[in-house]
């Protein structure tokens, strides 16, 4: 395979065309960004570890009938996947009360909530990645309301998925973002990536009093051993795709 120009360079990763107009190569990288990229620095190694996870959870997400962009994964730090039209939505599916759910409605940390929220958020970095309500998604028309239905299905049918896998893991899996597009016959796909930058994951062998953080927040906050929890999970990860149960 080919590949060819320079699409797209986001914070997280590097999207390139290749000789099938179908197909697009993504390049993840280390450089790590934070508060709307107001926080920048790297995570060495975080782009072979983000992509390998990625991967894994693509593929097991597939096996259960879920539809990915995920192709393979030709490199440690490279994803070859299906060209689709991003929607510019943040979709946030949250389990337990933690950042900005925590900030906006005065929630504690760690609150389980009833039952998984599923939010919005527009994805535009200029207006801050605004939460929005669906009446201005409509008017925005940033999606269709069947489109919309679809997605929450979806993004409940991948928490309820990733729920359990993390806790394979030895991981409880706190909240997530995910991001859809649309292949050439407007099918909904999932795209992007779900790694420790896009997913709150507690080290669930840890109590509240004593929470061992394994994701973004490490670096987020500057609580240190960022490559070390990375890592870890990526180990786990493997893991518990090996144990098959
Ligand atoms: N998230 C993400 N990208 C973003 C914003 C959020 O991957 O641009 C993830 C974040 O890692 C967390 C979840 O979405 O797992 C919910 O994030 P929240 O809205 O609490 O915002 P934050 O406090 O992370 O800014």
């Amino acid at each position: 395979m080919s590949v060819h120009s320079k699409l797209y360079e986001g914070k997280a990763k590097i999207l390139y065309a290749t000789d099938d107009p179908g197909i697009l190569l993504a390049d993840f990288k280390d450089d790590a960004t934070a508060f709307n990229a107001q926080k920048r620095g790297s995570i060495l190694g975080k782009g072979n570890i983000n992509c390998s996870i990625s991967s894994k959870l693509f593929q097991q997400l597939e096996a259960h009938g879920i539809k990915t962009h995920f192709i393979d994964s030709p490199a440690p730090n490279q994803m070859r996947v299906k060209a689709v039209k991003i929607l510019p939505l943040e979709v946030v599916v949250r389990n337990i009360a933690a950042g900005s759910l925590c900030q906006q409605t005065g929630l504690p940390l760690g609150t389980v909530l009833k039952q998984p929220l599923v939010e919005f958020y527009y994805k535009n970095d200029q207006l801050g990645d605004p939460l929005l309500t669906r009446d201005r998604l409509y008017l925005m028309e940033l999606a269709t309301p069947e489109q919309v239905d679809i997605i929450t299905h979806l993004a409940l049918q991948i928490n309820e998925f990733l729920i359990h896998f993390w806790q394979k893991c030895g991981i409880t899996l706190v909240d997530f973002k995910l991001e859809f597009g649309l292949d050439s016959e407007q099918q909904v796909l999932l795209a992007d990536e779900i790694s420790p930058d896009t997913c709150r994951l507690w080290d669930a062998a840890e109590n509240d009093s004593n929470r061992r953080v394994l994701d973004k927040d490490r670096f987020r906050r500057d609580l240190g051993n960022v490559e070390d929890a990375y890592q870890e999970v990526l180990q786990r990860v493997l893991q518990a795709v090996e144990s098959k149960n």
